[in-house]
């Protein structure tokens, strides 16, 4: 009986653990251990999950994404000038 270990919760050794992390299969209590769609999941494993994998693709969103749409308002606004000119031009060429 002492050669085996209690199953104990990973941040907790005087705890006796629920269940295990589905991702890094930590043992966690119920204190630990938050259940997302029943699943386990542990503090640190939470944190990486809310914090690691969204950032980054955010951050390339918003940087892509306006140059991109800077540039398409900037060659939209200069052939709805170089229309405009077109226009003016006929119109002045129309009526003199
Ligand atoms: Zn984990
Ligand atoms: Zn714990």
């Amino acid at each position: 009986m002492a050669s085996l270990p209690p199953v104990a919760c990973t941040n907790h050794p005087a705890r006796d653990a629920i269940g295990l992390c589905v991702r890094c299969r930590a043992r966690v209590c119920s204190e630990c251990s938050t259940k997302v769609d029943g699943i386990n999941h542990c503090v640190g494993c939470l944190a990486a999950q809310a914090s690691g994998p969204r950032s980054p693709s955010v951050d390339n969103g918003a940087g892509v994404r306006p140059r991109a749409a800077a540039a398409e308002s900037l060659s939209a606004a200069v052939s709805i000038a170089a229309l405009g000119v077109l226009v003016w031009v006929l119109i002045e060429g129309a009526f003199p």
